[in-house]
């Protein structure tokens, strides 16, 4: 039998769209929780997305003091803003507009998360992604880069892909590299009537969420801050409206592993998790530096 047609991938249409819960978290920032929700527990390996967007000091100058996180990875990207990092390894940074900072928190550390301005936007999103089993007592690590350190593919029509880690259609690698959960997270602008085609590797748990304009998905029309969960397939084919889109596209390899978690820690078991509360009662994690008295 000869099969000289070329088969077309198949397209990942849309399982699910979530919206997000308004809420607050460490000190009183105001942020949407587009997941965990009763909707949806986690989409593995994510175990949660943040979204926030104000400019309102009120919504966010509280920032988040010193907390410890231990069994997983943060990934923190800022859309505008300044976000000064610390932490009790002694490691301390301040990301900004456009750059992120992706954290395996591993057998854990204590840090804040405070914002570098008293006024003006400050919008980003907070990913958190889990570790195997394997891994989760590993040492800490950050990969963090400016914004100008960040890939971008720009396409002749208006297209521009910032490419935060994975590879793109054409080519383009990501700035973070070296994770377990081998994710691909792209930030994705497109312009009026513009089209993004990106193969996803089969298997990956892949979610679009739409920050600005409309974007059409297998004919699922998306409005911004929703968030679409691509069913199974093999390509991800985004169409923009008239006003174009801005949108990210993350996917990663789930583990297909038992999560116990609990606040801010993320382990396999129970027992992890007890062990994780005890070893940061105990100082175990070491704290910030001039955050904690006495
Ligand atoms: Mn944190």
């Amino acid at each position: 039998m000869s099969t000289a047609t070329t088969e077309q991938p198949t397209r990942r249409g849309v399982k699910a769209l979530v919206r997000g819960q308004a809420t607050s978290d460490g000190a009183g920032v105001s942020l949407v929780r587009m997941f965990p929700s009763a909707q949806l527990e986690m989409l593995d390996p994510f175990l949660m997305l943040d979204a926030f967007s104000s400019n309102d000091p009120d919504d966010y100058i509280a920032g988040f003091p010193p907390h410890p996180h231990r069994g997983f990875e943060t990934v923190t990207y800022l859309l505008h803003g300044n976000m000064r990092h610390r932490d009790s390894a002694g490691h301390e940074g301040v990301i900004r507009s456009g750059g992120v900072q992706w954290m395996t928190a591993g057998s854990g550390i204590e840090h804040s998360e405070m914002p570098e301005q008293e006024d003006g936007w400050m919008s980003g999103f907070q990913l958190w992604v889990n570790l195997p089993a394997a891994q989760k007592m590993s040492p800490p690590r950050y990969q963090e880069f400016e914004p100008g350190q960040i890939p971008v593919e720009e396409r002749g029509d208006g297209t521009a892909v910032r490419v935060i880690a994975g590879t793109t259609s054409a080519g383009t690698a990501g700035a973070v590299t070296q994770i377990a959960a081998q994710p691909i997270y792209f930030d994705v602008t497109l312009p009026t009537g513009g089209s993004l085609h990106q193969p996803l590797p089969t298997g990956h748990n892949a979610f679009v969420h739409l920050i600005e304009g409309r974007l059409s998905i297998d004919g699922t029309e998306l409005l911004p801050g929703t968030l679409a969960v691509l069913g199974e397939g093999e390509q991800l084919e985004a169409d923009a409206g008239e006003e174009g889109a801005r949108f990210l596209l993350i996917a990663g390899k789930p583990f297909n592993e038992p999560v116990a978690r609990s606040g801010p820690f993320v382990m396999s078991t129970e027992e992890e998790l007890r062990q994780a509360y005890s070893d940061y009662r105990a100082g175990k994690f070491g704290h910030v530096a001039g955050a904690h008295q006495g």
